[in-house]
């Protein structure tokens, strides 16, 4: 079981499943909400993630028609997306895990939308946009 939480440590979970399709995220959506160069992210199954505090902290924004970003509302730390159309499965913000997931990051993806001052400098693969 990996454990995670936001900024404040007002919200915290657990993750019970699988980790898995680990990519930096480079899309204009995901460099807005983090603040960042790109967002890490995972997904996992729905019901393998579990809020064991500060649920009512968990703030939504629908960043596109069928995505809701969720954050802290507290500290604005940025945590799960959840997608409308496969309610099944959400992606994970993986820098507010506090254990190591064992998984590491195969690609970059929506490079095309990389910010002009940042370089990659790994040899992951790169994706113009996403992959599907
Ligand atoms: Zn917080
Ligand atoms: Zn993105």
């Amino acid at each position: 079981m990996l454990h995670g939480s936001c900024l404040c440590g007002g919200i915290r979970y657990r993750v019970h499943g699988p980790l898995r399709d680990v990519v930096h995220c480079h899309c204009s959506f995901c460099r807005k909400a983090h603040g960042a160069a790109f967002r890490t992210r995972a997904r996992l199954a729905t019901r393998d993630l579990e809020f064991v505090a500060g649920n009512n902290l968990l703030t939504w924004y629908r960043s596109s028609p069928d995505q809701h970003r969720t954050f802290c509302r507290v500290c604005g730390a940025n945590l799960i997306t959840r997608f409308d159309l496969q309610p099944g499965e959400i992606s994970l913000a993986l820098g507010t895990l506090d254990d190591d997931p064992g998984v590491r990051p195969r690609a970059h993806l929506h490079v095309a939308s990389k910010a002009p001052w940042y370089e990659i400098t790994d040899g992951l693969a790169q994706y113009h946009a996403g992959e599907r």
